[in-house]
């Protein structure tokens, strides 16, 4: 935030003086030097504090919070406000800074993201109720919430088009571990057990704001390099507050549950996160209960696994520079409505493995493009809506205003306006696909609601109930007399003001109305002399003289009490709706989820019918055969330039599983591997995809290892970070997974990077025997052709003309016959003797590799011996069938006695024939 809010806001000094004008501050509460350590108000601080470890303690004073030693510190320094301050504690200066209550909110936010926790600690009663109870009484005080990054609500804090996770997660020792997540801001929660292998997969889709783990788990996971990503969203707990029984005791109490068995919540790990999360949201939300459903159990069988490093690289919802624009999510996300921008990150973070509920969404989004009109009648209605999500939990918590009311108003006026259209369009119900039709169900039965709202709220309402003038006239009849009287004193005011000047003769006299003094009579000092007796002084300043009449004071008070009591009644009202609105809270929350879904099936719809995407044909078998693909992000990027992006055809069948795809540096290599794993994404999320025909075997995992990228924050060099993702494939590919690997063993020692790359294609299409797609320079490669008989050579073609490079971008059959790396350096402007010399030296290299392969006892380049002069293994048949044999065997359902069996067959086959056998 650059336009920092501290440095627009009240210099923190001059408002502190300012304070003791305030009734509710009692500067006498202050610690000071007399008072020194043991003042009664200090004792009462540092119970708080003691109270509220690891959170910075906001305290209230009037209109300030304010925030006193290390506190003080921390928070002066992030928010880049002045630290003063106030009395001494043990003989050394009290480091003081504070915030205006009406501002905190941008303050918070920004302590917020530097990842403290904050406890707000209110005034519990006033000055004079404390003065009732002795003179020195201290005020009551108390905390009333934690804000902490995970359990933030306010609409200023949020995103819009952003999720905010509280996660909870528990190690069961056994290799697997129970993860728990929850959205304060819209009552969301779900729930999973994963391996503990896929942990981090898992936490770079939920991506938490904050995540509770208990300090045993957080110290066996603080060896692991992948976590040190998140060590800093890390809520440590003791361990007992993870444990089991407490979580059901604090699930069934939250949920006035007798048995938790209806939650399906299947092991004791699932009942300690989740129970810990509702255990948390007691702590941090205190007073208020929040509004939360059920925890929903996941089955990871029904998502498409990534992991993190496959999420990064295909840059779904950020680039690698952290940018939104430029992202898959970018590109697609043509919702109207906030929550449905959340809900189709969350879609594509998450896609389906299952073809029904895959279809369920195809079909919606099929019949929304078929059906141009009301398509665009239903996007219209969805522009009127708001995020009713947020805004009943808001409301839940007690943190809603007539905003907030004005918002559901007009939401619900949407659904109104949205079920119209549909019905007019009078399209057959039974022709209407079921998702479609499900979400406008959920879009009925609000209209009681809608009516109240729309009689009750004024078209501008204020953000504060407390502020009143937000109830429509006619609403409440007593409401309106009471204004009436308001406003009839208001001009009798003015009458009073007219008068007073005639009869003082000072033209420029004014009544006034502040604060501090309520009503008062101003004039200039000039006039002083003309001021009558009866005027009463108030207060002088330098370019004012201030004064009251007993007329004025009694027009006053009946302007304060008919705006009370008009007040009063307004608070009445908004609490009365509050009400009707939270005892509807499960259908408005039921629609406004619905209105997410026809949103993002519109929203795909529209991106299809602009891109000209097709329909993709879903198959429960391996196949990926897309025709006339193009990667949607570059393709964007291309046409703002006005320059056409060259469409490819990729065939990965059981007979041509991996492609090996050679070619110079810009050929499109990368472009090309990235778009086939956006399709099957786009695919398996429901949408339509970027091409002329597509048909799409669903995939279980998808990977994608790209480039060479450093990691040394986390002490990863390139290769590292290579070989850990490349590692992660191997290990965990089945095949029913897409892998695509661009460039591997590129970071190290040439022979090194070829052997590696060289094993890693072997092992692909012998063991894990998935969809693959393999770039890399290192052309000794695509001799695999001819011992790997589902291996097909690709490369990106280039022609070359009057000695320059044209990158045609075009994937044709067979492999490369140079890499064109010194072209494309001097494309870049490379000096020019340095291209002579490396043109030299490839020369020199090129001619030794050719005497090389002539003479396999000095091979200058690797694989020269390995190529043409090594006779093929004798034995690669053999291990093919060997690893066909392997990956054939259903382990899941194979007894101990038939696993010993199989051992046995394995290894006869393995050494037959062989000397040894
Ligand atoms: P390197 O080996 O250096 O990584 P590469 O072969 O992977 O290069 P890409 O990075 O995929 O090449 O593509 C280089 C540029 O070519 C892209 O930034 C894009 O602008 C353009 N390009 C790639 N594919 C196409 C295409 N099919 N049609 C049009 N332009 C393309």
């Amino acid at each position: 935030m650059s336009s920092s809010p501290a440095k627009s806001a009240p210099n923190i000094a001059t408002d502190f003086k300012n304070k003791s004008e305030n009734p509710r501050c009692s500067a006498a509460e202050l610690p000071d030097e007399k008072s020194a350590a043991t003042t009664p108000s200090m004792q009462q601080y540092f119970s708080v504090k003691a109270d509220h470890p690891g959170c910075l303690l906001f305290y209230r004073m009037g209109d300030f919070y304010e925030l006193f030693f290390d506190d003080a510190e921390i928070a002066a320094a992030i928010l880049d406000i002045a630290l003063t301050k106030r009395g001494k504690h043990g003989g050394a200066d009290i480091p003081m800074c504070g915030v205006p209550v009406h501002a905190a909110e941008a303050y918070l936010e920004r302590l917020i993201a530097s990842g403290h926790k904050i406890a707000i600690c209110e005034q519990l009663e006033t000055p004079e109720e404390a003065k009732k109870r002795g003179h020195k009484a201290v005020m009551k005080r108390g905390v009333v919430r934690i804000v902490t990054p995970g359990t933030v609500t306010e609409e200023t804090l949020l995103a819009p088009a952003e999720s905010y996770h509280l996660a909870a997660l528990m190690l069961d020792g056994q290799g697997s571990v129970a993860l728990g997540w929850l959205e304060l801001s819209t009552g969301r929660f779900s729930c999973l057990t994963c391996e503990a292998a896929m942990l981090a997969a898992e936490l770079a889709r939920i991506t938490p704001r904050e995540f509770l783990i208990s300090d045993r788990d957080y110290a066996r996971l603080r060896a692991e390099i992948w976590f040190e990503e998140w060590a800093a969203k890390a809520t440590i707990l003791p361990d007992l507050q993870m444990d089991p029984r407490r979580g059901e005791a604090a699930l069934s109490q939250h949920y006035g549950l007798a048995s938790l068995a209806g939650l399906g919540l299947d092991s004791k790990a699932l009942l300690g996160v989740t129970g810990a999360l509702v255990h948390y949201l007691a702590q941090t939300q205190l007073a208020a209960l929040p509004r939360l459903e059920t925890p929903r159990l996941e089955t990871m069988q029904d998502y498409l696994r990534m992991d993190a490093a496959t999420r990064r690289n295909l840059e779904l919802t950020s680039t690698l520079t952290g940018e939104r624009r430029g992202s898959l999510l970018a590109t697609l996300d043509h919702t109207v409505t906030a929550a449905g921008a959340r809900l189709l990150c969350q879609w594509l973070h998450a896609p389906l493995t299952r073809k029904p509920a895959i279809l369920a969404r195809q079909e919606g989004v099929a019949w929304l493009l078929d059906h141009t009109r009301t398509h665009e009648k239903i996007r219209a209605a969805l522009k009127m809506m708001g995020d009713a999500e947020r805004v009943i939990s808001r409301l839940a918590l007690g943190r809603g205003g007539p905003r907030d009311l004005l918002t559901l108003r007009h939401t619900l006026a949407g659904y109104r306006t949205l079920r119209e259209e549909w019905l007019q369009a009078g399209h057959p119900a039974s022709a209407i696909p079921p998702l479609l039709v499900a979400s406008l169900e959920a879009l009925c039965g609000h209209e009681t609601l809608a009516d109240t709202l729309a009689r009750a709220l004024k078209a501008d309402v204020p953000h504060l109930a407390r502020d009143g003038n937000f109830v429509a006239a006619g609403f409440r009849a007593d409401l309106d007399e009471y204004r009436a009287l308001r406003d009839e004193s208001k001009r009798v005011l003015m009458v009073m003001e007219q008068g007073l000047k005639t009869s003082t003769g000072i033209p420029s006299l004014k009544i006034k109305y502040n604060q501090v003094l309520g009503y008062f009579i101003e004039i200039t000092p000039l006039h002083e002399k003309k001021i009558p007796s009866e005027f009463i002084h108030r207060q002088s300043l330098a370019g004012a003289l201030r004064y009251s009449t007993p007329e004025l004071n009694d027009t006053a008070r009946h302007i304060d009490e008919a705006a009370d009591r008009a007040l009063k009644l307004e608070l009445l009202v908004y609490e009365d709706l509050v009400k009707s609105v939270l005892a509807q809270a499960e259908p408005l929350l039921a629609a406004a989820r619905a209105v997410a879904v026809i949103d993002v099936l519109a929203g795909l719809a529209e991106c299809a019918a602009a891109g000209g995407w097709v329909l993709p044909t879903l198959t429960e078998d391996t196949r990926f055969e897309v025709k006339a693909g193009r990667h949607p992000v570059v393709e964007a990027a291309l046409r703002r330039h006005h320059r056409e992006f060259i469409a490819n055809d990729c065939t990965l069948n059981e007979d041509a599983r991996l492609w090996l795809i050679t070619g110079p540096n810009m050929g499109g290599k990368s472009t090309f591997l990235r778009q086939q794993a956006l399709i099957l994404m786009l695919a398996q999320i429901g949408s339509f995809v970027p091409a002329a025909a597509a048909t799409i075997g669903l995939a279980d995992r998808l990977f994608c290892r790209v480039g060479a990228s450093d990691d040394l924050g986390r002490g990863q060099s390139t290769f590292m970070v290579e070989m850990v993702e490349t590692a992660a494939i191997l290990n965990q590919a089945t095949p029913r997974s897409l892998v695509i690997m661009d460039e591997i063993g590129r970071g190290t020692a040439t022979y090194d990077g070829v052997s590696i790359a060289w094993a890693v294609a072997e092992h692909l299409h012998e063991v894990t025997r998935c969809r693959a797609l393999f770039a890399t320079h290192y052309h000794e490669l695509t001799d695999l052709a001819e011992s790997l008989p589902a291996l097909r050579n690709y490369h990106a073609a280039v022609k070359e003309y009057q000695g320059q490079v044209v990158f045609l971008h075009e994937l044709r059959a067979g492999a490369a016959d140079k890499s064109y790396g010194i072209h494309v350096a001097a494309l870049a402007g490379l000096p020019t003797p340095v291209l002579t010399r490396a043109r030299q030296l490839l020369n020199m290299l090129e001619a030794e590799h050719h005497l090389g392969r002539k003479n396999p006892a000095q091979p200058m380049l690797p694989f020269a011996a390995a190529g043409a002069d090594t006779p093929p293994d004798p034995h690669a048949a053999r291990y093919r069938a060997l690893a066909a044999a392997l990956a054939a065997i259903d382990t899941d359902h194979t007894t101990p006695r038939e696993a010993l069996d199989i051992l046995h067959a394995l290894k006869s086959q393995a050494t037959s024939g062989t000397p040894e056998a």
